[in-house]
């Protein structure tokens, strides 16, 4: 494999860093026939890990492939991502998770991580054989895109998280309370454009239900993307009491609100959905004083036959992995809430050490496996859908100008991405 021997770059700290990729591992000094790559102006930072990632294979390869998903994860800086569990089959068995294992090592543009269904064919009722599956090394547990209403079962899935240690990753949506053709905000935008309410409490009732639970049980709850005021204090609270729970933010709520609904493009249903200013503003400041304690994308790829008929038919989700990094950025960064050591934390360090993975946040050491994103931190672009690597286009950021951070990335010492190719 290639050598490769990095100059100029700086650390998130902003010290000087020479970096040389000896086969494969960072090392302290340049291997035989090293590629040089000038780095002048750049930063080197641990390569990025995203826990909520929906890649889509088996079953809905019109929309992304493992090997689709994950080049376009490399694009956006990633060196391993957890593929979510509602494809077709669901992964709900050790064999399936060791499919979706084996088409992510196949692809070889990131470590791919097989997340499990908590309950079989994400149906609800009867849980997958999550005890099996830790054994076999699956970390998350999660029927996202649906939640766990029945709280005896999510009690039962938060016991076995406590006895294998695993995380327990919830969509909290009580799905009664915002019924199934809930498509925007309730707070904002949804009676005035004519779309079908999503009330701000259908997500913190089941989150405060579901704190109580990991209190009960000792388990490991993980509230995937949050969105509102209330959701933000309700994790805050449980964090203070001690109880073992950790919170997600997207890019996407972080960055868009549901003002961009005017348009009626349903690009922008997302569930849940985009929020108004005072949700966004509370969700920055909790992701900056840690009661969220990381980013994940939720990238939800979509054929476009997904998002016709209106926003009552059309499917919820959008792209994310690619402008994840630029998102954080814009939001956290440039306004001055966040420093380029805050991004490597809740965008690569918490999310490895939550999860346990080998060889991810790291900290760009001699004899670590050369896992790292070079970033230009000050670069914009307008961004054009077309040119995404994703097989989808429902791209929310098409046409806006954003940063464009993204210069090369290297996994397991490999370059997966670069600019400059
Ligand atoms: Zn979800």
């Amino acid at each position: 494999m290639t050598n490769y021997s990095i100059k100029g770059a700086r650390s998130a700290s902003g010290t000087p860093i020479d970096l040389h990729i000896v086969d494969g591992r960072l090392a302290a000094q340049s291997g035989a026939g090293a590629e040089v790559i000038e780095a002048d102006g750049l930063l080197a930072l641990p390569g990025l890990v995203d826990i909520h990632t929906h890649l889509r294979e088996p079953g809905f390869e019109a929309s992304e492939t493992v090997a689709s998903g994950t080049a376009c994860a490399a694009r956006g800086g990633f060196t391993a991502v957890f593929a979510m569990a509602n494809t077709n089959p669901v992964t709900d068995s050790v064999e399936r998770a060791a499919y979706v294992a084996e088409l992510g090592r196949a692809a070889g543009n990131t470590d791919v991580f097989p997340i499990g269904s908590i309950t079989i064919g994400l149906g609800g009722e009867q849980l997958s054989p999550i005890a099996e599956m830790a054994a076999a090394g699956v970390r998350i547990f999660s029927d996202d895109g649906k939640c766990v209403m029945n709280s005896a079962l999510m009690r039962q899935a938060l016991q076995l998280s406590a006895d294998n240690n695993v995380i327990i990753a919830q969509h909290s949506q009580d799905h009664v309370l915002a019924g199934p053709d809930a498509a925007a905000d309730e707070r904002t935008v949804a009676a005035e454009l004519g779309i079908t309410g999503w009330p701000w409490a259908a997500e913190s009732i089941m989150i405060a239900r579901d704190v109580q639970l990991a209190e009960l049980t000792g388990g490991r709850l993980h509230s995937c993307h949050v969105t509102t005021a209330e959701s933000v204090d309700v994790v805050r609270w449980a964090k203070a009491r001690g109880i073992r729970v950790t919170a997600e933010a997207t890019p996407h709520h972080l960055l868009l609100d549901s003002e961009l609904l005017r348009a009626k493009d349903t690009t922008f249903k997302v569930n849940p959905p985009l929020r108004g200013a005072e949700d966004i503003e509370a969700l920055r400041a909790g992701l900056a004083d840690g009661t969220i304690d990381l980013v994940g994308t939720d990238h939800a790829p979509h054929d476009p036959a997904s998002k016709q008929g209106g926003f009552a038919q059309a499917k919820p989700g959008m792209l994310g992995l690619e402008q994840a990094l630029a998102s954080v950025i814009e939001t956290m960064v440039n306004t001055g809430r966040m420093d380029w050591a805050d991004v490597v934390r809740v965008m690569s360090t918490t999310p490895a050490r939550l999860t346990d993975i080998p060889d991810q946040g790291g900290m760009l050491r001699v004899g670590e496996v050369a896992n790292l994103v070079l970033i230009d931190p000050t670069r914009r672009a307008v961004v054009d859908r077309e040119k995404s690597l994703s097989k989808a286009r429902n791209n929310p950021y098409h046409g806006m100008e954003l940063p464009d951070p993204i210069e090369m990335t290297f996994y397991s010492g490999r370059l997966t991405y670069s600019r400059r190719a």
